[in-house]
């Protein structure tokens, strides 16, 4: 008899602010940017000038100006693939070791490192 059991749905990130993504699936297809926030406890990524939202804002003495505020709203990390700056290639990636212990994701095209 199978137990259901509900596995922590959390996914690993390998993704880190300041890494250069593609969109690989829905609206935002194809795009790609710099991550500005990774939301590690919801799976997601903010990326730079994709998935745009408008939000409408009053005037208030801290905004100045109340109107349309464009911004970008938060990907689910499995819609985004990391782009590889050595090759340029959204590819994947294995996590290896460094000389100095730290971890340190490889692509798995071009076999360089991409962290320090
Ligand atoms: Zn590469």
């Amino acid at each position: 008899m199978k137990t259901k059991k509900a596995p922590p749905a959390l996914v690993r990130i390998r993704l880190k602010k300041n890494d250069l993504v593609e969109v690989s699936s829905g609206k935002e297809k194809g795009k790609t940017g710099k991550v500005l926030r990774v939301l590690r406890e919801k799976n997601q990524v903010v990326v730079e000038k994709v998935n745009m939202i408008k939000r409408h804002t009053r005037p208030s003495p801290t905004s100045g100006q109340g109107g349309i505020v464009e911004k970008e709203a938060p990907l689910n990390v499995s819609k985004v693939k990391l782009i590889c700056p050595k090759c340029a290639t959204a590819t994947r990636f294995s996590l290896t070791l460094t000389g100095e212990g730290k971890k340190a994701r490889v692509c798995l095209k071009c076999k360089e490192m991409i962290d320090g």
